[in-house]
């Protein structure tokens, strides 16, 4: 893509982040949540989303479906626009942070080159990747889209952990191991590790 040359950017001024953290009361960050499709990424989200909120902190949830249903919509899953839809979620997620906003992603990001592009952009002090760590035969017992389903049958190309690799996240920071867990224990492991992470 070629870069722009005739752009002014504004950033410095713009009212900074620091005054919207305060004006929030709370420590904006990208929390990063990776894991097969069906692993519990989205309904990890949604719930975290809802104790935050009771807690006064502000959030927005990024996923996959949202993003790829809007500004992404022209983008498919080879390797290149896998990529590219990182790449533009976490210039959003950016924007999201300089305005002291929390934003709760859920994207399969499956590889580390992936995932290292995406902290790359948002900064690693503000990055926290969250291993939603899920066996792939438990996400296809789910099967919560059918997408497992399709994918077997061949109707699905390049699907993540059937014909498309996933590596798993050696330094993730926080790690939920939905097995054996309820939702809600599951969204009690990242509530706690964020908690002093996001209180201002
Ligand atoms: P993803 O966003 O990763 O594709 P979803 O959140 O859409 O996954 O689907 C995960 C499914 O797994 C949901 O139907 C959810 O209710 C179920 N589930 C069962 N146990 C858990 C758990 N401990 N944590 C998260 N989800 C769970």
């Amino acid at each position: 893509m070629k870069k722009q040359e005739n752009i002014f950017p504004i950033f410095d001024k713009i009212a900074g982040r620091t005054e919207k953290e305060q004006f929030l009361n709370q420590k904006s960050k990208v929390i990063w949540m990776t894991g097969l499709s069906g692993s519990g990424k989205t309904t990890i989200a949604i719930a975290l989303e809802k104790e935050l909120l009771k807690r006064g902190f502000f959030s927005q949830v990024l996923d996959g479906d949202n993003v790829r249903a809007g500004i992404n919509n022209n983008l498919g899953f080879s390797e290149e626009d896998r990529l590219e839809n990182i790449r533009r979620i976490a210039e959003v997620s950016k924007l999201f942070l300089n305005c002291g906003i929390i934003t709760i992603n859920c994207f399969v990001s499956p590889t580390n080159a992936i995932r290292n592009t995406a902290k790359e952009i948002i900064g690693a002090s503000d990055f926290i990747e969250v291993f939603i760590d899920t066996p792939i035969e438990i996400c296809e017992q789910r099967d919560v889209k059918g997408l497992y389903k399709k994918a077997r049958a061949g109707k699905i190309k390049d699907f993540t952990g059937i014909n498309a690799p996933f590596e798993a996240p050696t330094h993730a920071d926080i790690v939920v191991v939905t097995k054996n867990k309820t939702v809600e224990e599951s969204v009690t492991v990242v509530l706690n590790a964020i908690l002093p992470l996001i209180t201002y």
